[in-house]
């Protein structure tokens, strides 16, 4: 079992893991991508840089780093993160792994859509966590908005619970493999209606499907998904953490972009380094 799961390959994580193994602890480091740094065609701010360099290279350089000084990397989506008697549990698409500590590193957030309503309706019918508040759903008809693996496993919470559960694609094909006792709806959506509480989504084509409930899954889960689902604050969508990066959940650390702030390769970078200081404290104190 690895001393600590960090999920996210771009700075924040990456750093977290060089500092952890080099005090000589196992940490797995999980991730989809490069994150931010995919997308960034030239960085030149950086310290230590002489030529600038693409993001995606010195994402690579700073995985291939964690890697040489011992840390085990596992390409994958993150599914769930859950709290056992024994330490985290993570979902992948490739398996499950636990642990007694985790880093969010999943960097910046920002899967939601400029639906009209979405935003008024938050809290009010809009979730974006199935485990937190499917049990407010018993019975009614609620809704999922996503398409890939994580929509899915949000449906999948709320089929046990909920009236009829609706997977809105926004424009997507139905995903292969959807379980029969859902129904899809692919076309894309105009807008949510409703005055103080969701009562239906209205699609591109005019018609409107009643939901009580539509939990927005689009994408992969994030840092602030994973936090809330374990009981840590997200404030204005930044995980919020004390002075050694830890939520309010014990053995429960963030870093980088995912924590709000600067959202530069340093900041990510010190972060990572100050969550990984956070988890050696942690595991001592806690006598692992
Ligand atoms: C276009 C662009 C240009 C930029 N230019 C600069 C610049 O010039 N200088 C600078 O300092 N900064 C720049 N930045 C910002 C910088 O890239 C970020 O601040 C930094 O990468 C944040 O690091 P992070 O580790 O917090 O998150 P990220 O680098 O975003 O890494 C997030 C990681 O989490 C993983 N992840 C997320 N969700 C899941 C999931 N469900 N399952 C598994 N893995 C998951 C991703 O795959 C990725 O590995 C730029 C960003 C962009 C988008």
């Amino acid at each position: 079992m690895p001393d600590v799961i960090i999920i996210g390959l771009g700075p924040a994580g990456a750093s977290a893991a060089i500092y952890l193994c080099r005090a000589n602890r196992r940490a797995l480091l999980v991730g989809k991508d490069f994150g931010a740094l995919q997308k960034a065609e030239k960085i030149e701010n950086y310290f230590g840089l002489e030529e600038p360099i693409s993001g995606e290279a010195l994402a690579h350089r700073g995985l291939e780093q964690a890697r040489s000084l011992g840390a085990e990397i596992l390409f994958s989506e993150a599914l769930d993160l859950s709290w056992e008697p024994d330490g985290f549990r993570l979902l992948t698409g490739e398996g499950e792994a636990s642990a007694p500590c985790v880093i969010l590193a999943t960097g910046a957030s920002r899967r939601t859509l400029p639906i009209p309503g979405l935003a008024a309706l938050e809290g009010h019918g809009v979730s974006y966590c199935a485990v937190c508040d499917a049990f407010f759903y018993r019975g009614r008809s609620v809704g999922v908005l996503g398409a890939g693996d994580y929509a899915l496993h949000e449906a999948a919470h709320l089929l046990p619970v909920a009236g009829g559960v609706t997977l809105f694609t926004n424009g997507a094909p139905v995903p292969e493999g959807m379980d029969p006792r859902l129904s899809a709806v692919t076309e894309p959506l105009a807008s949510l209606v409703g005055e103080e509480q969701l009562s239906s989504v209205r699609l591109a084509d005019g018609r409107e499907v009643p939901v009580e409930g539509l939990f927005v899954a689009l994408g992969s889960a994030g840092a602030g998904d994973f936090a809330r689902k374990l009981g840590a604050e997200v404030k204005n969508g930044s995980i919020v953490v004390d002075d050694s990066m830890q939520t309010a959940v014990p053995g429960l650390f963030a870093a980088g972009d995912c924590t709000g702030g600067l959202l530069q390769v340093s900041t990510a970078v010190g972060d990572g380094a100050r969550a990984a200081m956070g988890v050696l404290r942690y595991l001592r104190e806690a006598g692992k």
